[in-house]
């Protein structure tokens, strides 16, 4: 693997547009479960869909449910040495932009500044209404569903409040995938962090960059889709290979 990671680190060396594409296995090590690797968080709990959680009051308050039983883990979360590696890349003018999977806000918390992260699945910091668009902290919402376990209704127009991170079946921010997307055909390296390649259209990112003349290279613990079509792919733990490539502890 020594050789791979030199390679890695050439190459980010060397690039000048490099789009740093994180996924939930950067976040593992924090002590957040991916949802699609061996302790997948979708092994034991069946997600609620956006469908699902527009129609229905009860899914709505087993979602809340869902969020009320899984938030002490996001809130004890702190960076760890994949995501100082990252922040380290963009502080050196190496990485141009980070495009996250992540509704964490890990890569904020490891100094990546606000301007330099697109989140493409949004974040679990805000809540939206549904309605009329507004948005408020989620954590008072769920505060208020803790107390009562009911859905708090939009204070403004009375609609549908829901946490500001996708769902399945949800449409992406339009902006932040146009952010994204224009990066991504501009990059001259798309660097993949611990993602299955597996949640569209966030993985059309490093196909089109790959098309557009990136270099690809992927860090994963296990096989994704577009291994074959990478030039360079490492089957490790992000923060150990990330950390090597950079010198970072
Ligand atoms: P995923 O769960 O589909 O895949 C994660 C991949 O990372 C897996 O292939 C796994 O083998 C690999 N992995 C896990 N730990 C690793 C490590 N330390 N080093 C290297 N590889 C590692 O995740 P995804 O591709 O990001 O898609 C999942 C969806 O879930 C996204 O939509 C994302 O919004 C959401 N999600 C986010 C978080 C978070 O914010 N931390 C956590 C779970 C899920
Ligand atoms: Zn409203």
């Amino acid at each position: 693997m020594e050789r791979e990671i030199s390679t890695l680190a050439a190459w980010l060396g060397a690039a000048r547009r490099a789009v740093i594409f994180t996924g939930a296995g950067i976040s593992t090590a924090s002590g957040i479960p991916d949802f699609r690797g061996p302790q997948g968080l979708w092994r034991r709990i069946a997600p609620v869909t956006f469908a699902e959680y527009r129609a229905s009051a009860v899914a709505r308050r087993r979602a809340f449910a869902l969020h009320a039983q899984l938030a002490p883990l996001w809130a004890d979360a702190r960076p760890n040495r994949g995501h100082r590696a990252v922040a380290a890349l963009v502080a050196a003018g190496k990485g141009h932009l980070v495009v996250t999977q992540n509704v964490d806000r890990l890569h904020q918390a490891a100094g990546v500044p606000d301007e330099r992260v697109v989140e493409l699945h949004g974040n679990l910091e805000r809540a939206r209404c549904l309605d009329c668009g507004v948005r408020t902290p989620f954590a008072a919402l769920l505060e208020r569903f803790r107390q009562s376990g009911e859905v708090p209704a939009c204070g403004a127009c009375g609609g549908v409040m829901k946490v500001d991170a996708v769902s399945f079946g949800e449409p992406l921010p339009a902006d932040a995938f146009a952010r994204a997307w224009e990066a991504s055909l501009a990059a001259d390296l798309f660097l993949v962090l611990g993602s299955s390649l597996s949640v569209y259209p966030a993985a059309e990112l490093p196909l089109w960059a790959a098309r557009a003349g990136a270099r690809l290279a992927i860090v994963n613990r296990e096989p994704t889709p577009l291994d074959e079509i990478a030039q360079l792919v490492i089957r490790g733990d992000v923060g150990e290979v990330l950390g090597c490539a950079l010198g970072v502890a």
